[in-house]
């Protein structure tokens, strides 16, 4: 009964749970996608209706697409890589540094299911940032 089975770097109901927090993770940032989008849509139409004629409002309209296009951009990024973890934990190298292949600490993981660098290496590539 106790063959050596080949076991992932984690153990199964820790993956199970990580996915969890994956889908989970993945299906709000879906959610926060939508809304920005569909607000900066209306940001457009509003900065592009001739109703708008103070240039002080099409300006301040046109930040704030700025900066929705910016926390999009992030939301794009955290969403792919929530898509990449998924990937990782089925092919076995999750919990795994992509950087160093050394892993990834549990606790890390438990608060940010997507990452793909340990603490060092992570730390490490904000510095080059
Ligand atoms: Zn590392």
């Amino acid at each position: 009964m106790n063959t050596a089975t080949h076991l992932p770097p984690i153990q199964e109901p820790t993956l199970r749970h990580q996915l969890e927090l994956l889908h989970q993770r993945r299906d709000a940032i879906r959610d926060e996608l939508m809304s920005m989008l569909s607000e900066s849509e209306r940001i457009a139409d509003a900065s592009s209706t001739p109703q708008v004629r103070d240039w002080k409002d099409t300006a301040f309209a046109h930040q704030l697409a700025g900066v929705h296009s910016t926390a999009v951009a992030q939301l794009r990024e955290e969403l792919s890589a929530v898509g990449e973890a998924m990937a990782r934990i089925g092919d076995g190298s999750y919990g795994t540094c992509r950087q160093c292949g050394g892993p990834i600490a549990d606790e890390r993981l438990a608060v940010q299911p997507a990452a793909s660098r340990c603490l060092d290496c992570q730390s490490r590539a904000e510095q080059h940032v």
